[in-house]
């Protein structure tokens, strides 16, 4: 079976190609095609507005997005000659710690919760330091953190507090927009992403003031045509990616509704054989992810082999734990981690995903479960 006929883990999301069309043929009328054009600008704008926050960038990617709230919280550019620090979570994407060790921030990890998969706060204020500037936890599949207790620890040592809210698109907590805990967050709107423009992401600012420094940040550090006045970079979303984001952003609604249904259904089925993500009792969930967890290694890995073996491509997110990536350069088990990624399995999640597709896949599951007892 070529990879092709494979049922994938996830499929970008294409909105109507009519409408896309019509947002290109403006794009070629006005020959505007970057620099903060009218489609960013009107999707900085509807975003703002169906996510409920405020002092919302666009941005080129969700990694440069949290590289630039780590520069514009004045994380990265520590004047004083130490290494900043921050703490972070080992069960993420590699993009969590790489950004920061890109921006020469030594990444802490602190071990998860083992039921909701995000950082567990009771183990924050062991890992302090003199160095450590900043907390940089993740919503992990969209769940949501501890973020009262994040947050309260973080007044406490006065620490900024990124969070990586790549997954968590649209999620609400206590009926309000995740994104407006912390300093900042941040969304990734790769294409694989619930919420996409192809390439993309944003960050959420707090503060109105840390929005305006990045705003610079992100082109170069250029105020006016003769003006330079700090350092920067490019992180600018395109008008191109601005009009997928756009058409992307109309068919929402459908799109969650579709993988809600997907989402209940594989929990309804396989809730009773293996352990799913706790979610916070205050969330309201975009079912972005349907993560499940074995018994053991061996059951998970078994399990992946038979969904290929039948053209299924599940994937093991996230594995490994990032502790063991050797070119983050930090050796500290995290026990409950490294246990939760070698047993945990991403099933198949998107729009066009059939109920055959579906029970196939459970069916699947479960017949290796039954082998394995
Ligand atoms: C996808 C993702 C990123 C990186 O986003 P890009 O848009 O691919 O750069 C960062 N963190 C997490 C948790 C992600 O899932």
């Amino acid at each position: 079976m070529s990879i092709i006929e494979m049922i994938p883990v996830t499929k970008p999301y294409l909105p109507n190609r009519d409408k896309f069309d019509k947002y290109i043929d403006g794009i070629y009328e006005r020959q505007w095609l970057t620099n903060n054009g009218q489609l960013v600008q009107l999707l900085t704008h509807r975003l703002a507005s169906y996510l409920g926050v405020e002092n919302l960038l666009l941005v080129a990617n969700g990694t440069l997005a949290l590289q630039i709230a780590y520069r514009a919280l004045g994380i990265s550019d520590d004047q004083s000659k130490v290494c900043p620090e921050a703490i972070t979570t080992p069960f993420t994407f590699i993009a969590t710690a790489s950004s920061l060790k890109w921006d020469g921030v030594e990444p802490v990890f602190v071990d998860i919760d083992p039921d909701t998969w995000c950082m567990n706060p009771e183990n924050i204020e062991a890992a302090i330091t003199p160095n450590t500037r900043a907390i940089v936890p993740v919503h992990v599949f969209g769940n949501a953190c501890d973020v009262e207790a994040i947050d309260n620890i973080a007044h406490k040592h006065n620490l900024k507090v990124v969070y990586d809210a790549s997954h968590a698109f649209g999620v609400k907590y206590k009926g309000e927009s995740l994104l407006n805990y912390g300093d900042a967050a941040t969304l990734s709107f790769h294409a694989t992403k619930l919420f996409h423009t192809g390439e993309g992401g944003a960050i959420v600012f707090k503060r109105k003031e840390d929005l305006e420094r990045a705003k610079k940040m992100i082109n170069f550090g250029i105020t006016g045509p003769e003006c330079i006045e700090e350092l920067g970079i490019n992180a600018k979303m395109s008008e191109l990616q601005a009009a997928m984001g756009l058409c992307v952003l109309d068919e929402i609604e459908e799109n969650l509704k579709a993988r809600s249904v997907i989402w209940r259904w594989y929990e309804e089925a396989l809730s009773n054989d293996l352990q799913l993500q706790a979610k916070h009792q205050f969330l309201d969930y975009n079912f972005a992810y349907f993560p499940v967890v074995f018994d053991s290694e061996e059951q998970v890995v078994r399990a992946v082999t038979a969904l290929k073996e039948n053209g299924v491509l599940a994937r093991r997110y996230f594995y490994p734990s990032l502790e063991s990536v050797t070119c983050l350069d930090v050796d500290v088990s995290q026990s409950v981690s490294s246990e939760i990624a070698s047993r945990i399995l991403c099933l198949p999640i998107f729009y066009q995903l059939s109920k055959a597709d579906q029970k196939k896949i459970t069916e699947l599951i479960k017949t290796e479960l039954s082998a394995c007892n």
